[in-house]
């Protein structure tokens, strides 16, 4: 069985919109051991749409589209792919009551005209109600091919991912002939090259067992693949054995790691932040019921803020500046008093691209943790980019914490 996904939007061909529904859809896949054997996009064209669609046919089973089911003018994905299969439009009465719900939520008065066109539908075609907007997904079987499928999703990704995940995901999944089981690593610490070079002796004495890996700011991802799944289960106690720690312990990144060994040991966290600018304050409360465990940060830019909202002194200030150890360990230890936590994350550093000498250059960053009576203060060398500085200060500091809460519970 073979897929295709053609991501329809002129926005995308010109670079304005970064297409993310197929970075999406492909790690979806890829979490169930599949992958996409096609994907294109597509101009808001309704000939080069019905072009794509009738040539992606000729060798996918399934070709999913992405966008250009709107209310406006420039979209005719609907319209185009009806036509090349000589279905007519007609109304569907779910997606009517769907969109005056979605409607009533957010405006007074009845949805235009325009609003309930969406509820025009190809006949015979089975109808995803879309919880997150007004266009319907839609699974059409094309009549010459009735086997084959054609899956039109919205192109905004809110509205995309949940229909995915829930209607078409098992589909897909349900039609691979040959389903490969996956299991999936959050490997923090390790670089890309170790933990392949890590993993090699496992692969070379199993079989069938591939890997896959992706590096983020914040960890490895690593992607045990095998058609076995007792193989998968044996391979993943000889993976939590060969990284122990370095390996999360959920799938919502390191804060949601922190944040459920914080409630579990009944401990609290503040922040203080000064070149990540509240980043460390946003991972956490990214993470749904963040609440329990931090009453919130103080992001101290200025030296003036550090001394009057931290209590950090001028005299460190002044003998060894903003970005030192001393006064990353003043500001921890300032905001868990003033907080009344338990534990405190505080960081200083130089983002760039301007600030850096060649004493403190541009990557220098300084992290202050305490944890339960404990300072300890790190020094971080993080690269170039302004972006990456930040998002691996922030990452590394959570991940710091995480390592003394892990030690702190043996
Ligand atoms: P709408 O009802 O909003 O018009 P639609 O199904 O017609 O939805 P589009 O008009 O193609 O979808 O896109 C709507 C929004 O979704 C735009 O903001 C667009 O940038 C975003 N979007 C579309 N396709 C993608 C994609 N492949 N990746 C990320 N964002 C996308």
């Amino acid at each position: 069985m073979k897929t295709a996904l053609l991501c329809i939007g002129d926005e995308l061909l010109k670079g304005a919109t970064v297409n993310t529904n197929l970075s999406f859809i492909g790690s979806k896949l890829l979490e169930q051991g599949l992958t996409l054997d096609h994907a294109a996009e597509i101009r808001d064209n309704g000939a080069a749409i019905a072009d794509a669609v009738k040539t992606a046919l000729t060798t996918c089973d399934i070709v999913i589209t992405s966008g250009g089911l709107g209310p406006t003018a420039d979209d005719m994905t609907k319209e185009y792919i009806a036509r090349l299969f000589s279905l007519p439009l007609e109304q569907d009465g779910s997606v009517v009551f769907s969109i005056r719900r979605y409607w009533k939520q957010r405006h007074a008065g009845e949805p235009e005209g325009r609003i309930l066109n969406q509820s025009l539908v190809p006949k015979g075609c089975k109808v995803i109600l879309n919880q997150f907007g007004t266009a319907p997904g839609l699974v059409i079987r094309p009549p010459e091919a009735p086997e084959k499928m054609v899956i039109l999703l919205p192109g905004p990704p809110a509205e995309l991912q949940p229909m995915f995940e829930k209607d078409v995901l098992p589909l897909i999944v349900e039609r691979a002939e040959k389903r490969c089981y996956t299991k999936l690593f959050y490997i923090c610490g390790v670089g890309e090259s170790e933990v392949e070079e890590r993993i090699l002796p496992l692969l070379a004495k199993t079989h069938p067992l591939t890997a896959a890996y992706c590096a983020t700011h914040e960890y490895v991802k690593l992607f045990l693949n095998s058609p076995d799944m007792d193989i998968l289960a044996d391979a993943t106690l000889e993976v939590r054995a060969e990284f122990g720690n370095d390996v999360l312990e959920g799938s919502d990144g390191i804060a949601g790691d922190v944040v459920r060994l914080l409630k579990r040991r009944g401990l609290t966290i503040a922040t203080a932040e000064s070149c990540t600018g509240g980043l460390v304050a946003k991972m956490i409360t990214d993470i749904s019921g963040a609440s329990d465990v931090f009453p919130g940060s103080v992001v101290s830019y200025a030296n003036r803020i550090k001394e009057a909202a931290l209590g950090v002194r001028a005299e460190t200030l002044e003998s060894v500046g903003a970005v030192s150890r001393e006064t990353v360990r003043e500001m921890a230890e300032g905001i868990a008093e003033r907080f009344g936590t338990d534990c405190a994350i505080a960081l200083s550093g130089i983002a760039g691209p301007g600030g850096g000498t060649p004493e403190k250059p541009v990557g220098l960053v300084y992290c202050g943790i305490v944890c339960e009576g404990v300072t300890e203060v790190f020094e971080f060398r993080l690269g170039r980019s302004r972006e990456q500085i930040r998002e691996r200060a922030a990452a590394k500091a959570l991940d710091m914490l995480r390592r003394m809460l892990l030690k702190g519970a043996e």
